[in-house]
């Protein structure tokens, strides 16, 4: 299996620059997710590592050895696409096989691997079917045979779930992972799901318009976001950003909001100007006496928890509490936060302050 390392990888279409210098470095084995908005570069990225697009400038290391020029039958990499490519008139077995048949394998070797690939994608009492007929799961899982058969280097799956609905979408998702981690295959996996990405992702890239916001563990992404961007795009509500403009010292653990000082984590460099306090739902606590105020102006019910909107002096508010605690529209509650919990960010570059 395989390490690839991007260095400063670049792709212009005539004056358009769909990928602007990009680096990371995805480790053998990883599932590494590439996320972001439509539009955004992802698949570009995605295509340049497989070969099937080159780059404009910059380098491509599969296992050491520099490939970006290189077309992607030199690559060893299998491409697993949206539209599964399938030959609907043959049948199961001989799309699971043809990539080894084309290789010029024996018949023997060839049934012994596609009886091994179809015993771990648990599909051994299909094979015989035509795929024409085949449930979209099914077909998935074909699809998937086909790429592991001739055990590549590295698996890359461009939105592989995106056609199917939403409940059977989730399962695929868990089977995925699952044979990801049997197998342990270096995958790089091209989602615009920023949930897909933190249930399946070691690893994830967050693009937007052609350039990395941030490179890290969806832990990291989640917890400490590097733009403003990453905060708004991860995170279902998102983080909340409270704007207020003012005075940060280095080494200071609050800032000033309407005369309240809410706790942050140290800043380190002294900041003067627009910023946001940047909060997930879940970080924000009722508490009656706090001197930071709000108005409760929707409750919406989800079970074991709700969601407030809430109007503030500095904007609107959604935050996550439990059920058993009361709230009603249209009353005044205080707001408190914990600095631990809390990203501070400089408005015009929307970089987070630290
Ligand atoms: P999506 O999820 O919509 O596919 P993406 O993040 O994968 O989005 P890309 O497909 O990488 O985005 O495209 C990035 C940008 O580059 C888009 O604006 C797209 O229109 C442009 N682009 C992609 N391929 C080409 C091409 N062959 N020629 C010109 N522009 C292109």
């Amino acid at each position: 299996m395989a390490e690839i390392v991007i260095k400063n990888l670049r792709k212009e279409f005539g004056d358009f620059v769909a990928v602007q210098s990009s680096s990371f470095t995805i480790e053998d084995g990883e599932f590494f997710m590439l996320l972001g908005p439509s539009g955004c570069g992802k698949t570009t990225t995605l295509r340049m590592i497989a070969g099937l697009e080159l780059p404009s400038s910059g380098d491509i290391y599969i296992d050491g050895e520099e490939v970006g020029q290189k077309p992607a039958s030199q690559r060893d990499i299998a491409f697993v696409f949206q539209m599964f490519a399938l030959y609907p008139h043959m049948n199961v077995r001989k799309n699971i096989s043809y990539p080894l048949v084309s290789q010029g394998m024996s018949r023997a070797a060839v049934r012994e691997k596609v009886a091994e690939v179809s015993r771990i994608l648990g599909i051994e009492d299909i094979l015989d079917r035509p795929v024409g007929g085949l449930s979209g799961g099914d077909r998935q899982r074909v699809a998937l045979g086909r790429a592991i058969v001739r055990n590549p280097k590295a698996f890359m799956m461009d939105e592989p779930l995106g056609a199917l609905d939403a409940e059977f979408r989730e399962h695929m998702a868990e089977e995925l992972r699952a044979l990801h981690d049997r197998m342990n295959a270096t995958t790089v996996y091209v989602t615009h799901d920023q949930l897909e990405a933190m249930q399946m992702g070691d690893k994830i890239v967050v693009m937007n318009h052609g350039v990395i916001e941030q490179f890290g563990t969806p832990q990291d992404i989640y917890d400490k976001p590097a733009t403003m961007f990453v905060a708004d795009f991860i995170g279902s509500p998102p983080m909340n950003f409270l704007k207020f403009s003012g005075t940060v010292d280095a080494g200071a653990s609050a800032v000033r909001l309407e005369h309240v000082d809410l706790p942050v984590p140290e800043v380190r460099e002294a900041f003067d100007g627009d910023m946001a306090y940047g909060v997930r739902p879940e970080h924000i606590h009722l508490s009656d006496a706090a001197p930071y105020r709000a108005t409760i102006d929707a409750v919406e019910y989800l079970g074991t928890t709700q969601i407030l909107t809430l109007d503030t002096p500095n904007g609107k508010l959604r935050a996550r509490i439990s059920s058993e605690q009361p709230a009603r529209a249209g009353e005044s509650v205080g707001l408190t936060f914990n600095g631990n919990t809390v990203t501070l960010f400089d408005r015009q570059s929307g970089r987070a302050l630290r």
